[in-house]
């Protein structure tokens, strides 16, 4: 067994007992944009419990990591990731109702967390119709629409902090804002408590969910990879908008492309590295600063050394 010489034998047999562990593992087949080079080592916890054990070994061996879900808002560097790279989906991916509550894993899709609610009688799941990844991922990122975003309905998060301890947080505006979830450093989202309005009609909120779905599938290029927008929409301003009248649309660099559908994808159209697209990204911020004065700040997260 290769460990690159970053962890110790003993390490290795003891994180192996507690998750699926990879060596030089291709993180494209891990991210939507499907790029990116090699994790050091990719590990897989198997439970919460696991999660626990495996992250003091880690930490305590000197040993970086960063955190994947579904690698739906990701772009990671053709050089790939230093140290390890935790990915969640071996953890739980439960739905429990409870009263009025459910808890979710954060394993989770949201397409499943949405079918499950509409079946156990719930409502206000339209905000999250058609964003792909994990509930872990939905948690970290509050993604959501105009519809409405993920702290709208949380109250609690659960997780693991680097020591390996367990906690729960009340999930409230102050620790949220536009896309991002104010968490301490290197803390692994294990799940969530959330709490949804009662539908009246489980039917129409499912036709409503489809409905949705149709309409993005029409307006967003889901034909090739990506990690939907790219910008944060700045204030009093729509990142497609500003990049379209820059005269960005289709722009291309090696096989990195501004979609001619959706200005605000960058879309993989076969054969692009993320350098193409952090390249293609820089270049649009430039762009569109040049024009317009307005800085485009990304919404995708950026991993490693570029
Ligand atoms: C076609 C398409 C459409 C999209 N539409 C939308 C949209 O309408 N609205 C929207 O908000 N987003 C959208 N996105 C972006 C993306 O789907 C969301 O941000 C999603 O919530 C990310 O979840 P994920 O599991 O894929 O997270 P990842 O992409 O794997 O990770 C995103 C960030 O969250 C962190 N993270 C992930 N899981 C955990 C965890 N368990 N604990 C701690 N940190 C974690 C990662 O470290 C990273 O920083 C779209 C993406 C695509 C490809």
């Amino acid at each position: 067994m290769c460990t690159n010489n970053i962890i110790s034998e003993s390490a290795v047999k003891e994180i192996s007992k507690l998750g699926r562990v990879d060596f030089n593992s291709p993180l494209s087949l891990c991210t939507t944009f499907k790029t990116g080079g090699n994790a050091d080592i990719l590990i897989e916890p198997f439970s919460e419990d696991a999660l626990s054990l495996i992250l003091p070994v880690i930490t305590g061996e000197g040993i970086p990591f960063n955190i994947i879900g579904g690698g739906s808002n990701l772009l990671i560097s053709d050089r790939g990731l230093r140290g390890a790279v935790i990915r969640i989906s071996g953890l739980d991916n439960s739905f429990k109702p409870e009263g009025e509550y459910i808890y979710a894993g954060a394993a989770l899709s949201k397409e499943r967390f949405i079918s499950e609610s509409i079946s156990a009688g719930f409502g206000g799941v339209e905000f999250m119709a058609g964003i792909p990844g994990s509930m872990g991922g939905g948690i970290y990122m509050n993604a959501g629409t105009f519809m409405g975003c993920f702290v709208d309905m949380l109250k609690k998060i659960r997780g693991v902090d680097y020591t390996g301890a367990v906690f729960e947080v009340d999930a409230c505006a102050d620790i949220s804002g536009y896309r991002k979830m104010n968490l301490p450093k290197n803390t692994v989202i294990t799940g969530g408590i959330f709490s949804l309005p009662k539908s009246d009609n489980p039917a129409e909120t499912a036709k409503r969910v489809d409905d949705i779905i149709k309409d993005r599938w029409s307006k967003h290029p889901m034909e090739y990879p990506s990690a939907g927008s790219v910008f944060k929409n700045p204030e009093g301003h729509s990142s497609w908008k500003l990049i379209n009248d820059s005269g960005l649309k289709g722009f291309k660099i090696g096989g990195a492309m501004v979609s001619e559908k959706h200005t605000n994808f960058i879309i993989n159209t076969g054969s692009a590295s993320s350098s193409d697209i952090y390249n293609l990204i820089g270049h649009v911020q430039e762009t569109v600063f040049k024009n317009t004065g307005v800085t485009l700040e990304t919404e995708i997260k950026i991993l490693g050394e570029f």
